[in-house]
């Protein structure tokens, strides 16, 4: 049976991330007037919708949703000229990697760039890390960022203190902090990482996605709706105003224009640039300035933990849960000292432990360090006529490398890495391990913020697109600045200022 689609509605939403839930969290408290639909190219995974996968506690249910967001096994279309062969990559449970033009040749390319195509985005199956910026990472030209920030962790449910009985935590951090503390500043010291995480009265730990930003307001808002696996293939524009969008039903092929004088394309770093490309609406800078966060990783066992009942973990644990050990801590970044760093128990690490060993929890720990690269507009992902990736859209195109400046930045998160593994425990490697671009999943800049239509640009700190009167972007793209910090809750901060502008115009447009 044939969907039903509105003709019409105030504003149209497009992806169910993060991001795209906090507009309509945000215009569901401030404008439950407006009429709001969702338009997301995945499927739907679990109620509440957006729900983190790893909360589902049956296995197989788990690993069948993590297997519906890894986008549609359709053939994809050739490769673009100058791809080299693919070598081994592997994606994270959950997501899906560009199968070609991720890497052009004697270029760097974003091999492990992923994404996830489902209700809840890859925000239904990320790690919840929610620092804030600090230093050179922060919006320069925007005087209220830490209000917005602290909206961003009322809609992501942040908190720094979920794992403060944690019994290993204090322990790590009482040694990191005396390898890094020196000379910072005290929010910039060593400190819990405030995560998006919701603890029960058991203790148990659990993550927050996209439920959780949408909240009980939004799914109380009658004029809300959801559409999974609606495909938005076309913003449509007229005379430098959007109009609406063309979305394809995914379920039956039919295609469909829904009227809308708002348009929130929020579809991550990747394909936000791709929807407005395949609209016609292609600014100097869209999809230039593309950065992801070089990384590097290492495991180290702790030196002279107690080995008290309270830090054994059971040989068969494999709960989806977090269970507090050791904690995650923050190594903050400094201008002086220009990286994240990020120190985890690794049950609830993405970094794979070297060889088989199983990770005893709270016993070893995984140390992720991140790098901003440095910002070029020749890094980009671009788009032609010719190539179709597996949903019929322009095929992604990555050009990108790391300069000089990138590799010694490495270089010197491999030293700091070290000196943290060493104030730690014993190294379970020789030497740190390099990821290749794009593992760090924070790719963005593509659709960046700036208060000038200068050409670096796509859209102004309000996330209006230049040019294009009521057509919004949201996500990391939308990100300025290089940032080594997780993104994403700089980018539901951006979100919530884009949400605010629609409350706010919306309304003075209505009054006589
Ligand atoms: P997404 O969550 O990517 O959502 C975009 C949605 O748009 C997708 O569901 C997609 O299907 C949909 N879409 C795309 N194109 C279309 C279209 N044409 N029509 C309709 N729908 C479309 N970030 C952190 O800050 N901290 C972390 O600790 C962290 N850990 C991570 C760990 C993992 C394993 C992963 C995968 C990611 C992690 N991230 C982390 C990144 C984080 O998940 C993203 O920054 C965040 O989800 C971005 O939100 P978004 O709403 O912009 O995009």
């Amino acid at each position: 049976m044939t969907r039903t689609f509105p003709q019409h509605v105030d504003v149209a939403v497009v992806g169910s991330g993060p991001c795209g839930a906090a507009y309509v969290r945000i215009l569901s408290e401030q404008r439950p007037d407006l009429s709001i639909a969702t338009f997301e190219a995945g499927p739907l995974l679990a109620d509440p919708p957006g729900s983190h996968v790893r909360n589902i506690t049956d296995p197989a249910e788990r690993e069948s949703c993590q297997h519906r967001s890894e986008g549609p096994a359709l053939a994809h279309a050739a490769s673009p000229a100058g791809d080299r062969e693919p070598d081994a990559r592997l994606a994270r449970p959950g997501t899906f990697l560009l199968p070609s033009g991720y890497r052009q040749q004697d270029e760097d390319g974003l091999p492990l760039a992923a994404m996830s195509s489902n209700v809840g985005g890859m925000g239904a199956h990320w790690t919840a890390a929610c620092p804030r910026p600090g230093g050179s990472e922060r919006v320069p030209f925007l005087p209220a960022l830490d209000e917005l920030l602290a909206e961003a962790e009322r809609l992501l449910g942040v908190s720094a203190h979920a794992f403060d009985d944690a019994p290993l935590a204090d322990e790590v951090r009482k040694r990191l902090g005396a390898a890094f503390d020196s000379g910072r500043a005290q929010d910039r010291q060593v400190a819990s990482m405030p995560l998006a995480v919701r603890k029960h009265p058991d203790g148990l730990v659990t993550w927050s996605g996209s439920d959780t930003v949408y909240g009980d307001a939004s799914r109380a808002n009658p004029r809300h709706t959801l559409y999974p696996e609606a495909l938005a293939v076309k913003v449509l524009v007229d005379d430098g105003r959007v109009r609406g969008l063309r979305v394809r039903d995914l379920c039956d092929g039919t295609e469909h224009e829904i009227r809308a004088a708002r348009v929130v394309v929020a579809a991550d770093s990747l394909r936000t640039p791709q929807l407005l490309w395949a609209s016609g609406v292609r600014p100097a800078a869209l999809g230039r300035y593309l950065n992801d966060q070089p990384q590097v990783i290492f495991a180290v066992r702790l030196r002279d933990t107690p080995s008290s009942p309270e830090t054994a973990v059971p040989a068969d644990h494999d709960e989806p849960g977090i269970v507090p050990y050791s904690g995650v801590n923050w190594v903050p970044f400094t201008d002086k000292e220009p990286f994240h760093g990020q120190v985890m128990q690794l049950d609830t690490s993405p970094v794979p432990l070297p060889g088989a060993e199983r990770p005893a929890p709270g016993s070893i720990v995984g140390l992720g360090w991140f790098c901003a690269k440095e910002l070029q507009e020749t890094d980009r992902v671009e788009f032609d006529e010719r190539g179709r990736d597996a949903y019929g859209m322009p095929a992604p195109r990555i050009r990108y490398r790391l300069t000089d400046r990138d590799h010694a930045s490495l270089e010197a998160a491999r030293e700091a890495v070290r000196r943290a593994a060493e104030a730690l425990g014993e190294p379970l490697d020789n030497e740190p391990r390099t990821l290749e671009p794009g593992a760090s999943l924070h790719y963005q800049g593509t659709v960046r913020m700036g208060t000038h239509d200068d050409g670096t640009t796509v859209c102004d700190p309000d996330s209006r697109v230049w040019g294009v009167d009521g057509l919004y972007v949201a996500g990391n793209g939308v990100i300025p600045t290089a940032t080594a910090c997780n993104p994403t809750l700089t980018s539901v901060a951006l979100a919530v200022a884009g949400a605010r502008h629609i409350a706010r115009t919306t309304a003075a447009e209505e009054t006589p």
